[in-house]
């Protein structure tokens, strides 16, 4: 049994509390499936939270635009991109600095384990390609050919909207879902975990997936949206916007 997390987007109170939450669960390993930068106020200390637990984490499109560089972001994706490299530079603890530079930039695009692959956005295209639930309608070849690339199981994050895709193609909400799809060993399937630290479905508690050996549960997890929307609010590098997206799930 394990959990998997993604999209915390530097949002501490929302890590800190599905953290408590896998643990109350007695779930021992987590993987995240990145972003754990961008966005929010709190790089540091989510980035410092992951590598203390050790949680091997893929590479998101935020972390690689920290560490390397911001590509078709919008404005304020990219000004909270650069103030999170600034910040990450102003350390003035040597090692910590060094700590996290080396993990950002270590950080793999793609993880197979067995017949289950983790990437950040897509099998074909891990690191910026998103799966949108329309796309079973509007773009069902880029649905194919990612599938083509699919063993068994392939766990997604970046569009920050929980949910399971199949082939036919088929995408099911989680409220569609009643929270839990049930693994069929001949089957393919596609799961987005959602989001920790920026859910997009209207629900604005903080989302994950546990994974064990016949299903996958779907979970959210309140936490305290105002006090990550006050220190966005505060930071002037960062746009008001991403603290009202929080407190409306979208
Ligand atoms: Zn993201």
């Amino acid at each position: 049994m394990f959990a998997i997390i993604s999209d915390l987007h530097a949002n501490l109170a929302a890590l800190t509390a599905v953290l408590h939450d896998i643990d109350q669960r007695g779930v021992k390993e987590v993987f995240c499936l990145g972003d754990i930068v961008g966005y929010g106020p709190c790089p540091k200390q989510c980035l410092d939270l992951i590598i203390e637990r050790k949680i091997v984490s893929i590479m998101g499109n935020h972390d690689h635009a920290v560490f390397y560089e911001p590509t078709n972001f919008n404005t304020g994706a990219e000004r909270a991109s650069y103030w999170t490299r600034a910040e990450l530079d102003a350390e003035t603890d040597p090692e910590k600095r060094r700590n996290r530079w080396a993990f950002l930039g270590r950080l793999p695009a793609r993880l197979q384990m067995g017949n289950i692959l983790l990437v950040h956005g897509s099998p074909r295209r891990p690191v910026t390609e998103y799966l949108f639930p329309d796309d079973i309608y509007t773009n069902t070849a880029k649905i194919s050919a990612n599938f083509e690339r699919v063993e068994h199981l392939c766990f997604v994050g970046h569009t920050h909207v929980p949910g399971v895709f199949l082939e036919d193609p088929d995408f099911y909400s989680v409220e569609e879902l009643d929270n839990v799809y049930p693994i069929s060993k001949d089957e393919r399937a596609i799961i987005n975990v959602g989001s920790v630290g920026q859910p997009r479905d209207q629900d604005t508690r903080s989302s994950y997936v546990v994974v064990s050996e016949e299903k996958i549960e779907f979970i959210r997890v309140e936490y305290d949206i105002e006090a990550t929307a006050k220190l966005i609010m505060a930071n002037a590098n960062l746009d008001d916007f991403e603290a009202m997206r929080l407190r409306e799930g979208k």
